[in-house]
């Protein structure tokens, strides 16, 4: 989806439009068994505090982070009024983040679900090489959470949001009738005609990563494997990913990248989507693809969760032959993995020198559900 360029400003509903406070009490419980009637009703009663009372904490909160403070209007008016810089078009994505399929509360604190929450968003913005402008949030809450779970949900949101001057300008919350649910919409922009699309990519262009791959999952591997909890400063790209924004922009302004993409459902398969949106094949090396360590010991993963491991939040991008893509950006590195070639297959060469086929076998949210992995 994407809205029109305006030079003074956009208006945006933050709010299910037929629905009201004042519909709470007649919220019948049959509809709390039926689909997406559940995130709709408003039981204020339920939630860890009354509706008005969460709304003024959370405003309070955003305040304090600083991120409300760059003028137009947010919380507290019916829609945000969000300005758009001249010249520019709007960039707009959208997120869930779902208890036990992203996350656990037993796994991860709260401040790295509301990191992570709005990191999948920035990331998505970055993969366009765009600024993030503004955050939307839906929140959907069991009534037996914690106010304390819920204050460091919205910390860990904000202490991001601030980091990349993202103003919290809207959203919605609501009883959830067993799990935490929460959906993230960010707005950002981009110069008028310079969004980095997926569909760019030509035969012989490079094919580059930034950072390293497999650190998200092969931290995942270990939680499921493991009794005790992790410490998330020992994990931090799990945890606490950073969008790699910086990286996005350099890419956009410097006209380097010809199609992008943020890796989130893992290499394989986010190749495999640039590879379909631009009509080509790709051959990428397995000697090339920097494999990430994780822990302490700084311990690399296996290569096949490198290779299809999800939420890395790291940029993909193909660049043409004679662009000079430098080794390193904003400090992150770039490495180049491989290339883009005619026809519609995508071959890993593996380091015995042989070719073979690389399936996309990245993160399928539901699939994994459906086999009660959880996550
Ligand atoms: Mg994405």
């Amino acid at each position: 989806m994407s809205l029109p360029p305006a030079s003074a400003g956009i208006t945006l509903s933050s709010r299910t439009p037929t629905l009201g406070a004042h519909q709470t009490r007649a919220c019948p419980n049959s509809l709390l068994r039926h689909g997406p009637w559940v995130l709709s009703c408003y039981i204020d009663f339920a939630l860890p505090l009354h509706e008005k009372t969460l709304i003024a904490r959370i405003r309070g909160q955003a305040r304090r982070s600083g991120v409300l403070l760059d003028g137009g209007t947010g919380i507290g008016d019916d829609c945000a009024v969000i300005k758009i810089p001249r010249g520019h078009e709007a960039l707009v994505t959208t997120d869930f983040s779902l208890e036990n399929i992203h996350f656990r509360r037993a796994w991860h604190p709260p401040e790295s679900v509301g990191h992570r929450c709005l990191a999948r968003g920035l990331s998505d913005i970055a993969a366009m090489g765009g600024e993030p402008l503004a955050a939307f949030l839906s929140l959907a809450l069991p009534p037996d959470l914690s106010q304390r779970w819920v204050d460091g949900f919205i910390n860990g949101l904000l202490n991001l949001a601030d980091k990349f001057k993202v103003r919290l300008a809207g959203g919605d919350t609501a009883a959830s009738p067993g799990s935490v649910l929460a959906d993230i919409v960010v707005l950002g922009s981009v110069p008028k005609g310079t969004a980095i699309l997926r569909s760019g990519a030509q035969p012989g262009d490079g094919i580059y990563v930034t950072g390293e791959l497999g650190a998200s999952a092969g931290t995942l591997s270990l939680l499921s494997r493991r009794k005790t909890k992790l410490r998330p400063s020992d994990f931090p790209r799990h945890f606490y990913p950073v969008p790699r924004i910086e990286a996005g922009r350099f890419l956009r302004e410097r006209k380097l990248a010809s199609a992008m993409i943020d890796i989130s459902d893992g290499l394989s398969t986010d190749l495999r989507h640039i590879c379909d949106e631009s009509g080509v094949g790709a051959e990428v090396e397995q000697e090339e693809i920097p494999v990430a360590g994780i822990g302490r010991s700084a311990r690399k993963v296996d290569f096949g969760i490198a290779l299809h491991g999800g939420e890395d939040y790291e940029l993909l991008f193909t660049a043409a032959p004679g662009k000079r893509v430098p080794s390193q950006v904003a400090g992150v590195k770039i490495t180049r993995i491989g290339r883009i070639m005619r026809g519609r297959k995508v071959f890993l060469r593996e380091r015995d020198g042989m070719k073979r086929e690389l399936p996309a076998r990245g993160w399928e949210h539901f699939k994994l559900a459906r086999m009660g992995a959880g996550l």
